[in-house]
């Protein structure tokens, strides 16, 4: 990939990035010289997110464009939420977007040995203090956003005292809670975050990757910035909630013997309506049962957007339309489905499948005769494979496309009426049989001989055109079509999260009929079924012999009519 060194802006942000102008201007002023070095830092406690998605696209894209390096560091200071599974996932979701970190993985957790000597460095100095405060007293101590906090009593601890219990501390002396180191910064200061923020903490938990060396932990505000500055990041790109840190994030560098001077820029999180962004509520769901798994195909997650059939193109391309602000706001995920039909249509080979199946019997047609017709690849493109269509006696249509009578708005079977089995012959229906609740289960019909092919003679032509397969050559699929997990636009605002669900989020079609070729295909083989949708060949449940198609998309978007009826 490479960025696209134009300007372009758009009304919808299109390739709009503030954060890539300002560097350039960086550049062409003097003020930044040298490489640009940018860091995706997830947090190994969950799957990464769609809009993480926009940061690593961010972050790596900025890198790719200025010839620079991206590191991916997991922030890993907190034990408790953290696992290895998140840590395999995180480093494959960002592989399979496309992007490469530079070097070996990173974990600020190798770092601790350097922290912990800063830690002492700020103590010797003067600028931190072991505090014996409880969390709860130093959270009444540190004031509000009208009053200034309360200095701790243990604030003009000498230093030497200090360094000496932040070194029991460290070597398991204390309970959790009953000391922390704190930086002495300004108790009355405007900004909570620098009333004498704690930066160490206890923490009697045995480490991921560090095992059982700490039990003492930075904070995410004293690790950060340190870890940045040892990794030479130039540019340390973090979203909003962050900005009243960067007091904090620069007093720390000015302080500390840091080897070099990163500097945090901010940018407005990308939310998405329609669904939840928030680790947290998506590990509900999980737990909770209500979805399958991290990676369910109608989760936000990027593992769950690979399952339902997304290409990583069509994300990045997404990103890039959202484009890169301090504004914020909410993205429609009608955007994010655009994405990715503007991306499978010019590729996707299509295919016909039949999901709710009526029979239809030929009657004109011999009981043994199988006719092998060819069908194109793709309307557009000459370089896949033509399509190998077996027509017989028996074949199935959907159920919606048979009517026993109908005005002429209505293009599809009809008794008594004409209509094109698409790249093959045309029938006419005349009988029907139904079962004891008077339902239609077979249609008879005959074939007009002469109407193969594009110019079938003049009389002939129908307006319609229906899909098919072939009953006794056809192969069995099970069908998966999934749509928006919620049906409201602003789930978390529910009085509970599950109240917005959509019901109708997953509807299982176990006997679809499918064209031969498509039984054997690879897992996460993308298709368009003719008429109907995006569909891929799931990546795990999906076998050659046994299908499993997921939904991708519909051909087009169904919410924003529902939308506007519900306006
Ligand atoms: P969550 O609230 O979903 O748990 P987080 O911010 O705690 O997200 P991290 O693992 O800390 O998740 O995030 C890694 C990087 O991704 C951070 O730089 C963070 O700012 C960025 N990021 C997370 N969510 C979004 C989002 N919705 N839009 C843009 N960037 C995001
Ligand atoms: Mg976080």
């Amino acid at each position: 990939m490479s960025a696209d060194t134009s300007q372009e802006q758009g009304p919808s942000g299109a390739g709009n990035n503030f954060l890539r102008n300002l560097i350039a201007e960086q550049i062409a002023t003097g003020e930044h010289a040298g490489p640009v070095v940018t860091r995706f830092p997830p947090e190994p406690n969950g799957y990464l997110h769609i809009g993480h998605a926009a940061s690593i696209c961010l972050n790596f894209g900025l890198a790719e464009h200025f010839n620079g390096a991206c590191r991916l560091r997991f922030d890993d200071t907190n034990p408790d939420a953290e696992d290895q599974e998140y840590i395999d996932s995180i480093q494959a979701d960002i592989q399979w977007l496309g992007f490469e970190w530079e070097g070996d993985v990173r974990y600020t957790s190798q770092y601790f040995a350097a922290l912990y000597d800063y830690a002492l460095y700020l103590i010797d100095a003067g600028l931190a203090y072991v505090d014996e405060l409880s969390p709860e007293q130093i959270r009444e101590y540190r004031g509000t956003l009208t009053e200034a906090g309360t200095n701790s009593p243990y604030r003009d601890r000498d230093p030497a005292e200090s360094r000496a219990m932040f070194e029991a501390m460290a070597c398991g002396e204390y309970a959790e809670g009953t000391a922390s180191l704190r930086a002495k910064i300004d108790m009355a200061s405007g900004n909570i975050n620098l009333r004498d923020p704690v930066i160490y903490r206890i923490r009697n938990k045995a480490h991921h990757q560090t095992g059982d060396t700490w039990c003492v932990y930075p904070s995410y505000d004293f690790a950060h910035g340190q870890s940045d500055a040892i990794e030479g990041v130039t540019h340390s790109i973090c979203t909003l909630e962050f900005e009243d840190h960067r007091p904090l994030y620069n007093w720390l560098i000015e302080q500390l013997p840091v080897p070099a001077q990163p500097v945090q820029y901010e940018f407005a999180r990308v939310n998405l309506n329609y669904t939840v962004t928030s680790k947290r509520k998506l590990r509900r769901l999980v737990d909770e049962g209500i979805v399958d798994g991290w990676d369910d195909p109608r989760m936000p997650t990027i593992a769950g957007i690979r399952r339902r059939g997304y290409t990583p193109a069509s994300i990045r391309a997404f990103c890039d339309m959202v484009g890169v602000s301090r504004s914020g706001g909410t993205v429609d995920t009608a955007v994010l489905e655009h994405a990715v039909r503007d991306d499978l249509n010019p590729s996707a080979p299509r295919a016909m499948c039949v999901m709710d199946p009526l029979k239809v019997v030929i009657t004109n047609w011999d009981e043994d005769r199988v006719e092998t017709l060819t069908a194109s690849g793709h309307p557009d493109r000459d370089d896949l494979p033509e399509r190998k269509l077996p027509l017989t006696r028996e074949v199935y249509i959907e159920k919606a496309d048979f009517r026993e009578a109908a005005n002429k708005k209505y293009k599809r079977l009809v008794l008594g009426k004409k209509v094109r089995l698409r790249n093959a012959y045309v029938i006419e229906a005349h009988d029907v049989v139904k079962n004891a609740a008077g339902e239609v289960v077979e249609v008879h019909c005959t074939y007009d001989p002469d109407t193969l092919g594009d110019n079938p003679a003049d009389g002939v032509k129908p307006k319609g055109v229906i899909h098919w397969v072939s009953a006794s050559h056809g192969k069995q699929a099970l069908v998966r079509v999934y749509d928006r997990l919620f049906s409201v636009e602003n789930p978390a605002r529910e009085a509970d999260l599950l109240d917005g669900l959509n019901p109708l989020s997953l509807e299982m079609y176990a006997g679809c009929w499918i064209e031969p070729g498509l039984a054997d295909v690879a897992p996460e083989t993308r298709v368009q079924f003719e008429r109907t949708g995006y569909f891929v060949a799931d990546r795990y449940d999906h076998a050659p012999g046994a299908p499993v198609f997921n939904r991708v998309v519909a051909l087009r978007d169904t919410w924003a009519k529902i939308e506007q009826r519900g306006a």
